[in-house]
């Protein structure tokens, strides 16, 4: 099927104009994503307060450090999970159909948080959103990529307006989902989050024939026959082995909660490794690509400690934002999950001005490690600010709302100085035999981030928070200026990428 059409003429299935003077189908995956998105952060705005609520307040009642552990596995588990969705479409059923089934499985996954109930329906939610967020997330974005022709200079805005759809859908989430699921009642937060990927798949199926064509439908690089029944039995196997660990596991007591959560650690660092072996080493790199590949190292660790912070404003923020912030302000009561909706109204607002910097800078702006190291600079400096309140006021007293707002309004300078930059520096660096696989790749950032927050998570108490965040935003800082020093050396390996 792959050689049937040609890059060309899935372009030219494309109705070219249509929305803000950009293909059809960019409205397609705007409002497919933006839907998606909704219902993430909805769930996420609210679910870790049902994880620690006690029972008479409609949450489950869980520990407060294991509810931000679990948080933080499950967000590293749905981005791990788009190596699976990336390839199944590049192999198996095609980008369109990836990101309709995922959707189906998102959609199933809210529905069951949606029910009252116990910690398995949790946990069959949970397997339902981190396997249907990894067969639609890296795949709605790619297809981004695919509807603009190889040269076509609206591209990179199309990303970005794509950019906006997502952070537009995570910033009204929370104050619906949210303010429904905290002043409600939690279930019926979950059954909004559902009817928002509901539309979403709608949205996609009524108009993806007429805007998106043969975008999506095509795969890419289809299994041959040997290799199919390789793959099944590769599955077959997996899957027994899989069932044998979890059956033995609760037997004997290996498998508990803590041992999976260092089990989702290290492969949060495994994986991207391994990804980095199998490029660098494969017979299809070159030298010039290995070259990129070596500068790519170090990027990757970084935005690797930088969603560590990032992510950790719906974690550890959020339960600061529950137990530590003074609620009242202004003669409002806020509700902690509306602090969700802080970072994409920063973004939203804010992405238009840094668009504007970077062009106005031209050949003067930060080179890509550059940004890279703005952007751990502005992550560390957010965590170095909420640790003030503390500091001038100790640890009793309740907090004025605004240092939080003060801490998200940072880290999204940092945020927009590598997030939008990553994504692009990853298909410009990877090698080209796998590029199908950049989205996935760059996700395996957050996602090993987050493994790593399961285990810093544990580290926060109200008594150490200065030490806490002093610490890592510290780190974040030393990298940084570790990065801006090796930034010429890196743009050298980097070979004409900028
Ligand atoms: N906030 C971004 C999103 O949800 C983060 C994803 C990433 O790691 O790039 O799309
Ligand atoms: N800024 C995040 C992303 O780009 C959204 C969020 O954290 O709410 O999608």
């Amino acid at each position: 099927m792959s050689d049937k059409y040609s890059r060309e003429d899935i372009v030219n299935s494309v109705p070219q104009k249509g929305f803000f003077g950009h293909p059809k189908g960019l409205f397609t995956l705007f409002f497919t994503e933006f839907w998606e998105r909704f219902s993430y952060y909805g769930m996420r705005a609210i679910l870790v307060y049902y994880m620690y609520y006690e029972l008479s307040q409609g949450g489950l009642g869980l520990d407060r450090t294991v509810a931000l552990s679990i948080m933080s596995i499950y967000g590293s588990l749905v981005y791990m999970s788009g190596i699976i969705g990336g390839w199944l479409a590049d192999r198996v059923f095609g980008t369109s159909k990836a990101v309709f089934y995922g959707g189906i499985l998102i959609m199933l996954g809210h529905i069951a948080l949606a029910i009252p109930g116990s910690l398995s329906l949790f946990f069959v939610s949970m397997v339902l959103i981190v396997l249907g967020t990894g067969l639609l997330k890296p795949n709605v974005s790619s297809v981004v990529g695919e509807i603009y022709a190889e040269n076509d200079d609206r591209r990179d805005a199309g990303f970005s307006i794509f950019y906006m759809g997502i952070n537009l859908g995570a910033f009204i989430a929370p104050l619906i989902v949210g303010t429904v699921g905290m002043d409600i009642n939690f279930h019926l937060g979950f059954s909004i989050a559902a009817v928002g990927m509901f539309l979403g798949l709608v949205l996609f199926l009524v108009t993806k024939k007429k805007n998106l064509g043969l975008a999506g439908t095509i795969v890419h690089n289809p299994l041959t026959p040997a290799e199919k029944s390789r793959t099944i039995k590769i599955f077959s196997v997996a899957a027994v082995v899989i069932a044998a660990v979890v059956v033995l596991g609760l037997q004997y007591g290996f498998l508990t909660f803590d041992s999976f959560i260092a089990a989702v650690g290290i492969l949060g660092i495994l994986i991207p490794t391994a990804y980095f072996i199998v490029m660098y080493r494969s017979k299809k790199t070159n030298e010039v690509e290995r070259s990129r590949l070596v500068a790519y190292i170090p990027l990757f660790i970084a935005a690797v400690m930088f969603w560590s912070i990032q992510e950790q404003g719906s974690t550890i923020l959020a339960a600061y934002a529950d137990t530590r912030t003074d609620l009242e302000f202004a003669g409002i009561t806020i509700s902690p999950a509306w602090f969700q909706s802080l970072n994409p109204l920063f973004i939203i607002t804010l992405a238009p001005v840094f668009a504007w910097l970077w062009v106005k800078l031209g050949t003067r702006q930060p080179s890509i490690p550059q940004k890279f190291s703005l952007g751990l600079l502005f992550a560390g400096l957010s965590f170095l600010v909420i640790l003030l309140p503390a500091y001038f006021g100790g640890t009793d007293a309740l907090v004025n709302p605004l240092w939080l707002v003060l801490s998200y309004l940072i880290v999204v300078l940092g945020e927009l100085c590598l997030s939008p930059v990553g994504l692009s520096a990853t298909t410009k660096l990877a090698p080209s035999a796998f590029s199908a696989q950049t989205m996935s790749l760059w996700f395996l950032s957050n996602a090993a981030a987050q493994a790593i927050n399961a285990q810093l998570v544990k580290f926060y108490t109200v008594e150490n928070e200065m030490m806490y965040f002093g610490i890592i935003g510290g780190a974040s800082i030393a990298l940084s200026i570790i990065l801006f020093l090796a930034a010429p050396a890196i743009q050298r390996y980097m070979k004409g990428v900028r």
